[in-house]
């Protein structure tokens, strides 16, 4: 196990620039998950630490190891891709040891671990296997179990579950987190998926563009996004974001009028001012009267069992293209397309961005 530290690392391809001036400085022993849009460097920062791709600009460190000149093999790193690339000739017993042999680990010591990873996963009875006999989901505990029997001293996952169906994603996450706390290697996750990310980051770097938005823990990034982009990332379904109006008491949204006395109390915004507010859908509350509510038309509904997602647009003759809203309510109420609604929105609940910088205006 081993700290790791990006100092200033900037990689590019050609002309283009995948990843800026990152840096970073993760713990001994903590998970951290790398999220953001298709495109913004995640997989760059991984195959960089992993030593598939040399640094170009900034000093990377693993433990205490300036490793820019080190190559992947003496990193003693493992990482773990999407598509598991498990030898196809080999039995799992095999391709669990596959590492151990390269170190001439001694047989007994190799059947010893390969066992043990074996039982934590779940995979104990597809020992003999060829991964071509196997399920996604166990071709994937393979995969995983490969990297942990190597006690590597960083784990670096590019979204090792994105292949597998839903419950197993559920289940697989849940052996994960699991396995961390077992083994409390410091790993580095690249995931799209929203509940990963949530569930199993210690932190959470959000990316933009190839550079770093914020990082925090889970509950930091939703309640304090750092600006626009990461409000909309984080949040499934993602936060509305509309155009407003700061008036005398409230704010102008698309010709209505919302009061909000307690927008008068930061003293940052002022009146005529334009802001991006930002409401998520979660907590927004329908409400049956039109005073201090936000009118707006249903245009879809998704009922989801215990919650309904309710897709709405704001009226508004001076638009070819209506702002849109979605509220995520209880399953109970299940409105119907074309019906009018009153939103009403928390004062507590709402957040305000420049909508030039992206920046919070709070
Ligand atoms: P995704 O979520 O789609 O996997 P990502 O966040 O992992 O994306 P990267 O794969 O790190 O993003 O790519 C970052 C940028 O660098 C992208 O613009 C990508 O097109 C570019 N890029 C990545 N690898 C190469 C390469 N080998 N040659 C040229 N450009 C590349």
């Amino acid at each position: 196990m081993a700290r790791v530290r990006l100092e200033g690392i900037t990689q590019r391809f050609g002309t283009a620039t995948a990843i800026q001036d990152i840096t970073l400085a993760i713990p001994d022993g903590e998970f951290w998950v790398l999220v953001g849009p298709s495109g913004c460097g995640k997989s760059t920062i991984l195959r960089t630490i992993a030593g598939l791709e040399p640094v170009q600009e900034g000093r990377l460190y693993i433990g205490d190891t300036l490793v820019n000149q080190i190559r992947a093999r003496q990193r003693d790193v493992a990482m773990v891709f999407q598509n598991y690339a498990l030898y196809p000739h080999m039995t799992v017993a095999e391709n669990l040891a596959f590492g151990l042999r390269m170190r001439h680990r001694p047989i007994h010591e190799r059947q010893e671990q390969v066992h043990k990873i074996a039982r934590s996963l779940d995979i104990a009875h597809l020992l003999d296997r060829k991964p071509r006999k196997l399920s996604g989901g166990q071709q994937q505990r393979v995969a995983l179990g490969r990297a942990i029997v190597r006690k590597p001293q960083v784990f670096l996952l590019d979204e090792p579950l994105s292949n597998l169906d839903a419950q197993l994603r559920d289940d697989t996450r849940a052996e994960l987190k699991q396995l961390h706390r077992t083994f409390g290697i410091t790993t580095i996750y690249v995931t799209h998926d929203q509940v990963e990310a949530m569930t199993l980051a210690d932190q959470i770097v959000v990316l933009h563009q190839g550079r770093i938005q914020q990082i925090a823990t889970p509950q930091a990034v939703y309640a304090h996004p750092a600006n626009c982009m990461v409000a909309a990332f984080m949040g499934s379904p993602p936060m509305n974001l509309l155009e407003a109006t700061v008036e005398a008491n409230g704010l102008r949204i698309d010709g209505q009028r919302v009061p909000l006395p307690a927008l008068d109390s930061q003293s940052t915004v002022s009146v005529g001012q334009r802001v991006i507010v930002g409401l998520r859908p979660e907590h927004l509350q329908v409400s049956s009267e039109s005073q201090a509510s936000l009118g707006v038309t249903v245009t879809v509904v998704e009922p989801l069992g215990r919650e309904t997602l309710v897709r709405t647009v704001l009226p508004d003759a001076h638009r070819t293209l209506p702002q849109s809203l979605n509220l995520q309510v209880s399953g109970k109420l299940l409105p119907q397309p074309g019906e009018r609604l009153w939103v009403q929105l928390d004062p507590a609940e709402i957040f305000l961005f420049d909508p030039i910088t992206g920046n919070p205006v709070q």
